[in-house]
């Protein structure tokens, strides 16, 4: 019998699980209070269950715990980036920075990404597989618990398309704002997506207060598709109006995220077309000055483009962010730590 991937089950699965047991539910309750409130590496550690039943845990049942491999810290404002072994061996990585409205962890959905994206690291090499929502929670769990500080802010920004893995990430949605869980409330987790269309109208219907982010990155279908290829699936159009009918089916206004690529979509003209798009949304735009790769020749805009980008945003009422560059001296940008690494182990 494949035994059950205990810490992916939702506090009613968990229930049903140990009630087939025959067990009371009121130790389904201890169970998911250990797993999912007291962070527990083991079913040992467990001490208000019997023997007896962390024995039969123990065998019809396994408890994901991510492996930590490496942490690095940034000596400029202590952002930490960790690199995590999955059970399977996979390797994926989770980012913690330390904001003044409290502490956010940034976590990866898949190992690898099969989206390829022009200027991302995390895609290089396409996809391995989708993560398990006992994967992406224990990225947090362990960071809770490596830090000794509470997380109050998630978003699922790191490697991989959170939408392409769209069943695991609902239940993990779920789970991590769950009252029986950490309990971190729905409007402060984020998720972003390249863009996938019928997800985003799916994800309208499930009634969740999170705010999506969507990778805009270009204004025009023509620079859209020369940048995410995800693109020649969707067009702007019904990309928009997938973004107009997320707002209003959940009342949240969306964030566009823009990452500034030198000499690609940093003129004058792309923040005039960005503001005639987000704009009649209300969106809130990220702008992520592009952090070069190894691999692609992508450079960044200078300071000067950024700020003028920015201004002309404000001075149109868009309510704009430059995204800080955390840990800039860490391998900040999605996937590169976990290729540096891969690549040091080869020698
Ligand atoms: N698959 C999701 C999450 C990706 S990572 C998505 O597409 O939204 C989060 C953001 O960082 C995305 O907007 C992504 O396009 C952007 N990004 C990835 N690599 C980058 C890089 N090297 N420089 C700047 N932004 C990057």
């Amino acid at each position: 019998m494949e035994k059950a991937d205990i810490k992916s089950l939702p506090f009613e699965q968990v229930k049903g699980l140990l009630t087939e047991m025959g067990e009371k539910p009121f130790r389904a309750a201890q169970l998911y209070d250990w797993m999912h409130v007291k962070l527990a590496d083991s079913f040992e550690e467990m001490t208000n269950l019997s023997a007896e039943l962390r024995k039969s845990l123990q065998e019809r049942a396994s408890l994901t715990v991510l492996r930590t491999v490496r942490v690095q810290t940034s000596a400029i404002d202590g952002t930490k980036k960790f690199l995590f072994a999955l059970p399977d061996g996979n390797l994926v990585e989770s980012v913690w920075m330390r904001y003044k409205h409290g502490n956010s962890v940034c976590i990866s959905s898949q190992v690898g990404c099969r989206m390829g994206c022009r200027f991302c690291a995390s895609t290089l090499d396409g996809l391995e597989r989708g993560l398990t929502a006992a994967e992406m929670l224990d990225q947090i769990y362990r960071i809770q618990k490596l830090t000794g500080e509470r997380v109050s802010n998630v978003v699922v920004m790191g490697s991989g398309e959170p939408m392409d893995n769209y069943d695991n990430l609902l239940t993990f949605l779920r789970m991590l704002t769950d009252e029986h869980g950490l309990h971190i409330s729905q409007r402060n987790v984020t998720v972003s997506t390249c863009g996938i269309v019928p997800r985003m109208y799916e994800l309208a219907g499930e009634k969740l207060q999170i705010t999506l982010a969507l990778s805009l990155h270009a204004t025009t279908d023509e620079k859209r598709r020369s940048l995410m290829p995800i693109a020649n699936k969707y067009g702007l159009a019904e990309l928009m109006e997938a973004c107009r009918y997320y707002a209003e089916k959940t009342g949240r206004r969306l964030t566009f995220e823009y990452s500034l690529v030198g000499g690609v979509n940093d003129t004058a003209q792309d923040a005039q077309e960005l503001i005639g798009l987000a704009g009649p949304l209300g969106s809130h735009v990220n702008l992520i000055p592009v952090n070069p790769i190894k691999e692609r020749r992508f450079v960044q805009s200078n300071r000067q483009a950024i700020e003028a980008f920015k201004n002309k945003l404000e001075k149109n009422g868009i309510n704009v962010t430059i995204r800080r560059e955390m840990g800039r001296d860490i391998d900040g940008a999605c996937g590169q730590l976990r290729r540096r690494h891969m690549e040091e182990q080869r020698g």
